[in-house]
């Protein structure tokens, strides 16, 4: 596997996290609710990033799967911040048009920010409808929604304010001209 020795100054440059301060201790692994899914844990991702493997943290479940539950990060006797760095991971992914091994989760990004940016909030049912469209997988999870729906979890209609939604425009077409 090639090797890139400029990957961890890169990853390092764009998160501010002082990745080689990493000792593996793991303690960001024993803590990940979801690294039992991963193909990576997180810690051999901050490894794998130190070794220079850019092609294989780029092209992990790992980074997609991340939850950005920040579990990781508050463990971390080092402090580093792990989310930082799953999420420049996944925005040099998309860069350089890495295809997502997880597909559903960009999507799932862009559909939650497409719901704010027009509703100043989210509209979960909405949001839901428009991830099965997208992404076909129209069964999957149906019981579990039904269930939110009979509890009132899940409203029909979106819960939406002018003010709300002006707010929320406004600070995307800030962030834009940031950009
Ligand atoms: S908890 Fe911090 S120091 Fe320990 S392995 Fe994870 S990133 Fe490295
Ligand atoms: S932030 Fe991501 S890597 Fe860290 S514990 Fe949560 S799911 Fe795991």
């Amino acid at each position: 596997m090639k090797l890139y020795p400029d990957f961890v100054i890169q990853i390092k440059g764009e998160s501010h996290q002082d990745i080689n301060l990493c000792y593996q201790c793991k303690k960001c692994t024993s803590g990940c609710p979801i690294a039992y899914t991963m193909d990576y844990t997180p810690a051999q991702i901050i490894h794998a990033i130190r070794l220079g493997l850019k092609e294989l943290v780029l092209n992990s479940k790992t980074i997609w799967l991340c939850a950005s539950c920040e579990t990781c990060t508050t463990r971390c006797p080092q402090e580093i911040d792990l989310v930082k760095v799953m999420d420049v991971c996944k925005s040099l992914a998309i860069c350089l048009r890495i295809k997502p091994k997880i597909k559903e989760v960009p999507i799932f990004y862009k559909l939650v920010l497409t719901n704010i940016r027009f509703l100043g909030r989210m509209y979960e049912l909405g949001l839901i409808g428009a991830l099965k469209l997208c992404t076909g997988n129209f069964m999957q999870d149906v019981n579990l929604g039904i269930t939110m729906f009979k509890k009132g979890k899940l409203k029909l209609l979106p819960s939406f304010t002018f003010k709300g939604a002006l707010t929320a425009m406004n600070i995307f077409n800030k962030a834009k001209k940031v950009k």
